[in-house]
């Protein structure tokens, strides 16, 4: 029986039509990291499974049960890239990035999780990440957020509310955990097996259950920001001050605490209701502590990962559309002469017209059908070239989305009037042919 070849389950194709969405969001992303003077680093999909075990934490969902990972011919256990923290962190120590520098930094590609395949939640998904180290103040947990802020905006996306939240220091929160387990251990009857599970291994992931029954227990929980450490609620209450300053909304959430062991201090995350349960769109915070874990001077630390996915689901159901560009010139060439000289006459046009698509009719057709296809294409004028406009060295000049009379040029004013005739055409919405 013949087993016909699928996409693995929760990795998809993007397909021509819908990459318009990927590439607006990739360059808005790219010029924003620029006029923040982040620099983009790239890491790879593959690291030892070791590095997110040492980083995400052993009793972290992702590393317990979504990572890929496999023994490599040379018996080495790999993984690939859950998230881009873990691989950036490692590369900045590798390459002496941290030493007497700071670095402000953003990479974006797709990670994988083993996760149950469902609308906005998939195995290969792809994030845009920002990060910054060597940083210790909330003035740069102000603006990481300012960044992301001002994304939306330039995507035209509204709707997004923002949840912040301190985890403290390593130290407070590990007497916060001891009230927190006695707290629950207490109440083990309303929790249900994974919390209490959760009891011995990461008491703070309770907080994060998304199970509706655990919500009256979670809810009379103590809160982490009352056992927070003075350093930390200076910081916190500064950085609350700093986004209230940037005209940025936020609600303080006392349950979040992220899925994630390296976060200490500031935790944030952004959120949409437009999307149904996957419903985090950007998420992230400080890890103080994770350069030192792995190995590098201590360095203080933060940044955020966005899921372009879920920033693409939004744009769509918010309406914001995204195009793909049309090209400017259909080049129609009819007759054996034409199809000769055609190619090369294209190349001319292209030099002249840099970006904006020139096409040239392939494999022959009729006149008409050439035409149809022109039309179809979208593009604004098909040049027209027979054999006998190649003898006289012209080019028939039709405007397709006006009704200009068309117009006869030579070959060499051809380049020159189409790039002056297109970009009136740009301006002014209409196009005479003049
Ligand atoms: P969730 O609560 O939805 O599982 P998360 O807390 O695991 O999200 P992070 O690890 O913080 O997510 O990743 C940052 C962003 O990446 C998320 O806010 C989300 O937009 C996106 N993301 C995470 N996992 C997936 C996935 N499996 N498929 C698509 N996007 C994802
Ligand atoms: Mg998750």
């Amino acid at each position: 029986m013949d087993v016909k070849l699928q996409a693995i389950r929760g990795m998809n194709d993007l397909l021509a039509g819908e990459l318009p969405y990927w590439q607006r969001i990739e360059a808005a992303a790219r010029e924003l990291f620029a006029d923040y003077g982040y620099r983009e680093m790239r890491v790879p999909l593959v690291e030892h499974a070791e590095l997110f075990k040492r980083s995400i934490g052993e009793n972290t969902d992702i590393v317990e049960k979504e990572m890929y990972s496999f023994d490599d011919r040379g018996g080495d256990r790999l993984s690939l890239r859950p998230e881009a923290t873990a691989g950036l962190v490692r590369a900045a120590i590798e390459h002496g990035l941290l030493h007497n520098q700071r670095q402000r930094l953003w990479t974006a590609g797709p990670m994988f999780r083993h996760e149950r395949p469902q609308q906005g939640r998939y195995r290969q998904f792809h994030q845009i990440d920002c990060e910054a180290f060597g940083y210790p103040g909330p003035d740069i947990d102000a603006e990481v957020i300012q960044i992301s802020a001002r994304l939306w905006r330039k995507l035209g996306l509204g709707g997004l509310s923002l949840s912040v939240n301190s985890l403290g220091t390593p130290e407070s929160r590990l007497r916060y955990r001891a009230v927190l387990v006695e707290y629950f251990d207490a109440r083990r009857e309303a929790l249900d097996a994974d919390s209490r599970r959760r009891l011995d291994s990461n008491p703070l992931r309770i907080l994060d259950s998304k199970n509706p029954d655990l919500r009256e227990v979670i809810a009379g929980a103590p809160r982490l920001l009352d056992h927070l450490d003075d350093e930390s609620r200076r910081h916190f209450e500064r950085f609350l001050e700093l986004l209230s300053a940037s005209g940025i909304a936020a609600q303080v959430e006392p349950a979040l605490v992220r899925g994630l062991d390296y976060y200490t201090r500031t935790v944030f995350e952004w959120r949409t209701t437009a999307l149904g349960a996957q419903d985090a769109v950007c998420s992230g915070g400080r890890y103080d502590g994770l350069v030192e874990q792995l190995g590098g001077e201590p360095t203080p630390a933060i940044g955020w990962a966005l899921g372009i996915e879920r920033i693409v689901a939004l744009m769509q159901v918010a309406g914001v559309t995204a195009a793909e560009p049309a090209p400017a010139v259909y080049l129609v060439l009819s007759g054996a002469g034409a199809e000769l000289a055609g190619l090369a006459l294209a190349e001319r046009v292209r030099d002249a017209l840099p970006g904006q698509g020139v096409l040239a009719n392939m494999e022959g057709g009729s006149f008409k059908a050439q035409l149809k296809r022109a039309d179809k294409s979208g593009a604004s004028v098909a040049l027209i070239v027979g054999d006998d406009e190649v003898a006289r060295g012209v080019a028939a000049v039709k405007w397709l989305r006006t009704g200009a009379a068309q117009q006869e040029w030579t070959w060499d004013e051809l380049p020159q009037r189409l790039a002056a005739a297109l970009d009136m055409h740009k301006d002014s919405g209409t196009n005479d042919g003049r």
